[in-house]
């Protein structure tokens, strides 16, 4: 890859980066400490039971979009790092390179086609 098609990358990892951000940041409230980790908001109890019951339901339905985001995001800001690094685009399995084309589809991605 040449340094215009990594900066294309970075550019498209960044983005993902804050669009993920935005959208934690409308139900969930980032954590600390572990760094990287984001807590769900518990509905608070204002209303009267049958709306708790409610409430209860969509924290439990939006704890596992919570962790697929979570992930996601830690891939991205993983792959930034490795920018930083120069030490992008190679499989961390086989350690070959792994193609622009894949990378552009998942620029978070860390292994190769052969190797997913
Ligand atoms: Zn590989």
């Amino acid at each position: 890859m040449n340094k215009k098609q990594i900066e294309e990358l970075k550019k498209k990892l960044e983005e993902s980066r804050s669009s993920l951000r935005s959208t934690l940041e409308k139900f969930a409230e980032e954590d600390t400490k572990p760094e990287g980790d984001w807590d769900t908001r518990f509905p608070d109890f204002k209303g009267g039971l049958e709306e708790s019951a409610d409430e209860v339901e969509e924290y439990s339905s939006l704890l596992p979009v919570e962790h697929a985001l979570e992930i996601k995001l830690k891939k991205v800001n993983e792959a930034l790092e490795k920018i930083e690094n120069e030490d992008y685009g190679k499989c961390e399995k086989c350690k070959e390179d792994i193609s622009y084309e894949r990378l552009l589809i998942l620029p978070e991605t860390k292994v190769c086609k052969r190797c997913n």
